[in-house]
């Protein structure tokens, strides 16, 4: 009875282990069926990412989303590590770059808007991933100064040299990189120095902090301060409220991304509401 009864949490854990194990099974199968059978289920949203001065629109942030007939909607953070442990992840950047740029380079309202594409580790160092940008903007039309790679802190490490040289050829192409969630790993401002970086995303958890801590506010106009000094532009991401976006502008962030701005949407929509907020004036010209 004993020996039993000591047995069971095992069991469980055993089962629960099961399950998830199973559930990443499925989903990482029913990933890759989506992209070779049916890629009506994946669909790109963008999210606005507007300059703190004037609040115009400057870029977008392609963001996926899938959407399975019987699993439902799954989020990226669920399906995007998995994706990432596996060689799955170069379609799944194969798919979002190719779409997304043709999108984007098909919307003449759109022109003078940059794209930021998200980029897993495994996608760069996969020996094809530059022909692959060439490839795509040509194909596409993008004009690739209006391209930028949004790459995590913790993607690059570690930065060896041939990572390096690969992010300067990038950039030599005219495509700019960002380091995404900025704050989150194991930052390093003196690392910025040696990346060819035009941008730097200050992550969510950081703009959360503003609010709690009155040093988070410091060290984010530090950050802004030597981003500025080495010609580095300054996304705060996760703009949720009125005083956040206020506080970032006083610390002059460049750019900033938010619900506070906008959700990621459907291109078409974003396209309607750019025309829908620029009518008014032209009605009330007429009048
Ligand atoms: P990320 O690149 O840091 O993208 C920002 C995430 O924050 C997005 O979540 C966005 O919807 C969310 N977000 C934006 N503003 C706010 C806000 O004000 N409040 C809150 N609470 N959240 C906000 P999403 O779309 O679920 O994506 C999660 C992550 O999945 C992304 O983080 C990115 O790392 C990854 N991901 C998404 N699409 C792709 C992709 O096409 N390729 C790769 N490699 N990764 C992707
Ligand atoms: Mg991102
Ligand atoms: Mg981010
Ligand atoms: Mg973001």
């Amino acid at each position: 009875q004993a020996r039993k009864a000591s047995r069971e949490p095992y069991v469980q854990f055993r089962t629960q282990h099961r399950e998830e194990l199973q559930r990443r099974q499925r989903i990482e199968e029913e990933l890759r069926r989506a992209l070779d059978t049916d890629r009506s289920q994946l669909e790109i949203h963008y999210q606005p990412i507007v300059s703190t001065d004037s609040g115009t629109l400057v870029a977008l942030e392609a963001l996926l989303r899938w959407n399975h007939p019987d699993l439902g909607s799954i989020p990226p953070a669920e399906f995007i590590p998995l994706a990432e442990q596996s060689t799955l992840i170069d379609k799944v950047g194969a798919h979002v770059l190719a779409t997304a740029c043709a999108e984007v380079a098909a919307t003449p309202e759109l022109a003078q808007i940059m794209l930021c594409i998200n980029a897993s580790r495994r996608e760069l160092t996969n020996g094809e991933f530059l022909h692959r940008l060439t490839a795509t903007c040509e194909q596409t039309g993008m004009n690739p100064r209006s391209l930028c790679l949004e790459i995590t802190e913790s993607a690059l490490a570690p930065l060896d040299g041939g990572l390096l040289n690969l992010l300067r050829e990038i950039r030599a192409l005219g495509i700019h990189i960002s380091l995404d969630d900025f704050g989150t790993g194991a930052s390093s401002l003196s690392e910025l120095y040696r990346l060819p970086v035009s941008i730097l995303k200050a992550a969510r958890a950081f703009v959360d902090a503003l609010e709690e801590r009155p040093s988070a506010r410091t060290i984010l106009a530090g950050i802004v301060d030597v981003a500025h000094a080495m010609g580095v532009r300054v996304i705060a991401e996760g703009v949720e409220t009125a005083e956040q976006a206020a506080t970032i502008a006083a610390v002059r962030c460049d750019l900033a991304q938010g619900y506070h701005y906008g959700r990621p949407k459907p291109l078409a929509e974003i396209v309607t509401e750019g025309a829908a907020s620029s009518a008014p004036q032209e009605v009330r010209d007429d009048s």
